[in-house]
Order: structure tokens, then C-alpha cells, then sequence
């Protein structure tokens, strides 16, 4: 895995995609907020346009419902594998920390 250094911008939490959810995700999502998956559903989930999966919701804009003012991830210890996977299995452009 190579080394990346996250500068911290949100970029990749504001990409205009979807964060799609697994089943491990929403239980783990869940349990940190406190709340039944019934519940995480939800107050912070919409239905994906593959019209097969959930996905976290938006912010107006499209930033992820979970970016905080200062571009941190409120929900970080329970993100999902999508987030995790982040820049080894997909990218975006305009990331600081990759090269152009
Ligand atoms: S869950 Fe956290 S890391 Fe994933 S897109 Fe939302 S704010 Fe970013």
C-alpha cells in the first residue's frame, strides 16, 4: 500500500458520488451514533441511483452528511470501507495528496 499523507481538504468527501453503504457499515455506523440500524437508516441514509444499495446522505452541496465544518469526518472510527478505501482503490481529481 503506498504511503499518503491526507491533507485534510474534504475534497474526497465532496466528490458528487456516492458513499455506498455495506450492511457492515450501517451496523458499525449505527453503534457509534447510538442508534438501531431501523433509526441510522433513516435520519442519514438515501436510496443510491444503482437503486440497489443505500448510501449516506448529503449535505446541500453534496458534501457528505458526516463532514464536519472543518473537514473532518464526525463519524471517523466507524467510516465506511468506501471512505477507507480511499485513495488505494478509487481517487479524485484535485487531492493534494496524490500527484496530478
Ligand atoms: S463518512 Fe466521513 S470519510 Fe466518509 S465521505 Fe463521509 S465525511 Fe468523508
Amino acid at each position: 500500500m503506498e504511503h499518503f499523507a491526507c491533507q485534510g481538504c474534504g475534497a474526497c468527501c465532496r466528490w458528487s458520488g456516492h458513499v455506498l453503504l455495506t450492511a457492515a457499515d450501517i451496523a458499525a455506523l449505527a453503534r457509534q451514533l447510538a442508534l438501531t440500524e431501523d433509526e441510522f437508516i433513516q435520519r442519514h441514509t438515501a436510496l443510491a441511483a444503482n437503486r440497489a444499495q443505500l448510501s449516506l446522505a448529503e449535505q446541500p452541496g453534496g458534501a457528505c452528511c458526516f463532514l464536519g465544518p472543518d473537514n473532518a469526518c464526525l463519524v471517523y472510527a466507524a467510516r465506511p470501507q468506501q471512505c477507507r478505501d480511499f485513495p488505494h482503490t478509487w481517487r479524485v481529481a484535485g487531492c493534494p495528496a496524490l500527484p496530478p
